[in-house]
Parts: structure tokens; sequence; C-alpha cells
């Protein structure tokens, strides 16, 4: 299969040398490109600013920015089977991009904008034989708001997980892979590498979601 993948966070700079971000390491996002390619996958990560090494046999895209990861997934996701979006995409982006080193020693406000949700724009262009899955960190109601974002984002899996599972990780962290049948998998204590194997083996040739023997059933669903 040719699966996408997008990883680490986004910088959005206010001026040449500050930015708004978050913590997100790349980690998961790079241990499933390494698998992927180790089981013979052709796989194009598109990656915020990290420090991991690019895995090998794995084609990789820089990006810094939101909008250039937006574009970068859009060009490329007309070829892909699947799209696994581990990425921790900022919400936001200064309105202004100052081209100096800011000077302002006092207080003042910086305006920010939302940036498009990537994955919407996905939905809108996504053929029935593609698989898309999703990750969220939730703080509260995981599952929950898991679905919330399942339906929204038109998605095919998304993989939910608390704030303990951010950064290096841990594995006390809950872990939830919710499917768009309604089942779900609680993978609470999976370290990042058993996840990221097993979600690699949700995606069939056919670029299917495989779902899931072991699972349960969502109640009443
Ligand atoms: O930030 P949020 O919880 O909505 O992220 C859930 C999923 O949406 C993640 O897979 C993330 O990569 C994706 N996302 C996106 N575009 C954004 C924000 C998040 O595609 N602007």
């Amino acid at each position: 299969m040719n699966i996408l993948i997008t990883a680490g966070p986004t910088r959005e700079f206010l001026d040449p040398v500050r930015f708004i971000s978050n913590p997100a390491t790349g980690t998961l996002g790079y241990l499933i490109a390494a698998k992927a390619a180790l089981l013979g996958h052709s796989v194009t990560l598109v990656t915020g600013p990290t420090f991991l090494k690019i895995p090998d046999g794995v084609i990789a895209v820089r990006v810094t920015g939101a909008l250039e990861m937006r574009d970068e997934v859009l060009n490329r996701f007309p070829f892909a089977d699947a799209l696994i979006m581990t990425a921790a995409v900022s919400d936001w982006r200064p309105v202004q991009r100052f081209s100096e080193k800011l000077k302002l020693k006092k207080p003042w406000n910086l305006k920010l904008i939302p940036n498009p949700d990537i994955l919407k724009a996905v939905a809108r262009i996504k053929r029935k034989n593609q698989v898309v899955i999703g990750f969220a960190l939730e703080t509260e109601s995981l599952v929950e708001n898991g679905w919330k974002k399942l339906k929204e984002k038109k998605l095919d899996m998304i993989v939910v997980n608390d704030l303990y599972n951010f950064g290096q990780g841990n594995t006390n962290s809950a872990i939830f892979i919710l499917h768009r049948d309604g089942t779900m998998k609680d993978c609470t204590g999976f370290s990042k590498a058993r996840l990221a194997s097993y979600l690699l083996t949700l995606l069939d040739r056919s670029g299917n979601p495989i779902y899931l023997t072991v699972c349960k059933k969502k109640g009443g669903k």
C-alpha cells in the first residue's frame, strides 16, 4: 500500500525567532512509518519539526506550519491508500507574521486565528477505498469526545488517548481505538511501539480497515 503518515507538532511563527507549538515529539508517527516500511509498504512521512531520524526506506516531507502540512497532505492524499494522521497540528496561528524580531517589552495581545482542519479537508476528497485514521488527545471524556471527532472528521478510525501518552509516552496511559462501525478496542497500557504495530494490522491490502474480532461492541450500537 501507499501509506501517508503525518507526525510531530507544527510551529506557527509570529516573528523570525518565536513560535507557538506543543510538546509532541513525533515518536508514534515515526514508529508507524518505520514499521510500515519494514512490512514493504511505500511510506511518505509528512513531518513537523522533530529531532527524530527519518526511518530507513521512508520518504520524508518536512514542513513547519499547519498550512504547509495541509498543502502537502492534500497534494499527496489522492495517491494514498491510507492516511494516518498522528500530527499534533496547532489549532491556531498568529494573524500576522512579523518579518523582524519583535522588540516590544511590555504587555501586548497576540491575535490568533484558527488553522484549517486538515482532516475535514481530506474528508471532502476521500474515496471509498481509502482509509483515514485520526488521533486525539483528550483531557476528559476520552471515548465520548473520540466518537464526536470520528463523526465530525468522517474518519474510519480514531485513536484517543489521555495526556499521559503525550511526548515520550507512559505505559499506563488510557488509549482507545474507535471504529466508524461503532466498535472500539481498549489499548490502555500499550507502548507506542506496540500501538504502531497493532494499527498496521488494521489495514488490509485492498485499503479496507479490518475490524476487529477482538473488540468490544459499543453499548447499544
Ligand atoms: O486537534 P484535534 O483533537 O481536533 O485532532 C484530532 C485529529 O485531527 C488529529 O488526527 C490531528 O492530526 C487532526 N487535525 C487536523 N487539522 C487540524 C487539527 C487537528 O487534521 N487543524
